[in-house]
């Protein structure tokens, strides 16, 4: 088998494998990155590119926040799940991480206007601690633009990706309501249409997709090889270290020897069918789960590590970031997957079980409501919420992947995506829902949301509800009624943004054996290493804001590491 060497190996390009990489490498180390998909990026390129970073540069209102307030949320968010050493590590590296990737590297940021995902709990903020990727273009990679993962297509117009900041979905949902708005949409449009004639893909990227292509641009500047269809086999363990691995290269096996350490960066197990049965309650109920993460994460990192006597278990709350889905039929035999990150927000939608009955406050966090999903179902086979509006609501937001006016909906009428009915009642059979109990429901809802009132869950009452709800429509930009047919009904699934639960490891990455004892030579990042939030979604970012972050971490632990050991050698 052929043999190379280097100082170190990391496996997967996502966020933590590239910043673990960038950083290694300028730390003077000898890096390679494999990627077992022909494409790289990973599910940071299908992501909304926001990090939560508390203290970072970019925000106003970061400059009002201080450790001690973000430590107090994150310890009020975790609660039994705290972990003091990685919170600490990560809070005092964070805004230093962005500082240094900033000067270092083409990796930059803008500011967001997101509050944290529960701000009226002690240590939130309104506004400060998530920044987004700044918008990039694609040509300053090279060739190596056509490597980089394309966006996720759901959420995509016709390729056009939208910006996870609220202004610039603001536009679109306005084009037929302001001039101004009309203007920049025909622009963004013209532009984009220019770049599918030119490139046969948008190559002025936002969001994930901008984040991932700035990391591997650092990357590949700074001579790093990345080998994509390389997929690490399994690890080289030599009395009870681990050397390196071996790496399938253009089907040839390859034992690639790593001086400094392997760094496990396969973005966690979303597609490791018998992991996620055994660990998702939906599905131990016979029920169904469709990720929108890329289908490569299928927990290779976890099984390596696994074999090399890592400790890994399933031990939070939730086993992963929970987001409503539903699936959206291409016609072609294909399907995709749509996220439902912002039609939960906006005012008359509302989400129903097959009972009927409403069971949270829908403008909460994807994983909020996806938690109060697979509660309200216990019991049931089925874990599924319909969302329910009607003709001004759809026409005014759109419903999933159902876009507002003038865009046409018979498509999806047809297709059974969308469904709809003349009057409620009409509406819930033709969905299999109680149709007395859908009317109660929408009658008791009615009755305060025509004053701007949520009675039962108390919609539109913090500054994150609002925050992608629409500021226009007053007293209460996430309430009102569901009046006036026809009504409309899209069904929701369970789906993730990744995993929660991992590997464990030392704050620096070192990966834990069964034991609790380092395994030398061994290291995770990103989603491979169980996360800081002990299975809480505290706000937007928080899981590209620590995997960046404690890519950086491991990145110069290496480094440091190995000016150690010349300093001992000298
Ligand atoms: C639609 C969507 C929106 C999201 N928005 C956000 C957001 O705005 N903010 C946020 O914080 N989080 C967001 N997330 C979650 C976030 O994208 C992930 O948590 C994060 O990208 C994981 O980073 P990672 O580096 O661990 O893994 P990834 O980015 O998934 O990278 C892992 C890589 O490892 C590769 N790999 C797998 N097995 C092997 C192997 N055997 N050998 C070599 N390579 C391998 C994979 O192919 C993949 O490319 C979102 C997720 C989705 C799906």
């Amino acid at each position: 088998m052929k043999r190379l060497e280097c100082d170190v190996l990391v496996a997967g390009s996502g966020a933590g494998g590239l910043s673990t990489a960038v950083t290694a490498r300028k730390g003077g180390l000898d890096v390679i990155v494999v990627e077992k998909e022909p494409v790289f990026g990973g599910s940071t390129a299908f992501s909304g590119g926001v990090l939560w970073i508390p203290g970072n540069p970019h925000c106003e209102g970061a400059k009002k926040d201080s450790p001690q307030a973000a430590r107090e949320y994150l310890m009020n968010e975790t609660g039994a799940c705290f972990d003091a050493a990685a919170a600490d590590a990560f809070l005092a590296a964070a805004p230093k991480m962005v500082e240094w990737f900033e000067r270092e590297t083409s990796v930059k940021f803008v500011p967001t206007l997101y509050p944290d995902y529960h701000p009226t709990v002690g240590g939130g903020v309104d506004v400060g601690r998530s920044i987004l990727a700044k918008p990039f273009d694609i040509r300053e990679l090279g060739e190596d633009m056509k490597r980089l993962r394309p966006p996720l297509k759901t959420i995509t117009f016709i390729g056009m990706m939208f910006n996870s900041s609220n202004a610039d979905l603001k536009h679109f949902f306005n084009a037929t309501k302001s001039l101004t708005s009309f203007v920049y949409v025909a622009k963004r449009l013209a532009t984009h249409l220019k770049e599918l004639a030119l490139y046969r893909r948008g190559i002025n990227v936002t969001s994930g997709n901008a984040l991932a292509a700035r990391l591997a641009k650092s990357a590949l500047d700074l001579g790093i090889p990345l080998w994509t269809n390389s997929p690490i086999k399994r690890l080289i363990v030599e009395q009870g270290v681990v050397r390196g691995a071996v790496v399938s290269k253009d089907g040839e096996d390859v034992q690639v020897y790593a001086r400094q350490g392997v760094v496990l960066a396969c973005g966690g197990f979303p597609h490791d069918v018998e992991r996620i049965r055994q660990a998702y309650p939906h599905l131990q109920r016979g029920g169904e789960h469709l990720s929108p993460v890329p289908t490569g994460n299928t927990g290779d990192g976890i099984r390596a590590a696994e074999a090399a006597g890592a400790k890994f278990e399933i031990k939070y709350p939730s086993t992963s970031a929970w987001m409503p889905v539903s699936r959206v039929d291409y016609g072609n035999g294909k399907h995709g997957v749509f996220p439902h990150l912002l039609d939960r927000y906006k005012p008359g939608i509302i989400g129903v079980t097959r009972k009927g009955v409403r069971f949270c406050n829908e403008s909460e966090s994807y994983h909020d409501v996806g938690a109060a999903m697979i509660k309200a179902c216990a019991g049931e086979r089925e874990t599924a919420m319909w969302l329910v509006c009607d003709q001004e609501a759809l026409s005014k937001y759109g419903l999933g992947f159902v876009k507002p006016a003038p865009m046409p909906i018979g498509k999806f009428l047809r297709n059974g995506y969308l469904v709809k009915g003349r009057t409620l009642a009409e509406l819930a059979n033709n969905c299999g829902i109680d149709a007395a109990a859908l009317e109660r429901t929408v009658a008791e809802y009615n009755a305060g949301a025509v004053h701007g009132e949520d009675r039962q869950f108390g919609r539109g009452t913090t500054s994150f509800n609002r925050y992608l709800a629409d500021p226009a429509h007053q007293p209460n930009p996430c309430v009102a009624p569901v009046r006036k047919g026809p009504f409309y009904a899209v069904k929701v699934i369970m789906g993730d943004l990744g995993t929660f639960d991992g590997l464990r490891t030392t704050p620096q990455g070192q990966v834990l054996s069964t034991r609790g004892t380092v395994i030398e030579g061994l290291y995770a990042v990103g989603n491979d290493r169980a996360s800081m939030m002990g299975g809480n979604y505290p706000g937007a970012g928080i899981t590209l804001g620590p995997n960046m972050t404690f890519g950086w971490i491991t990145g110069n632990h290496l480094a440091a590491q190995a000016r150690q050991e010349l300093r001992r050698a000298a």
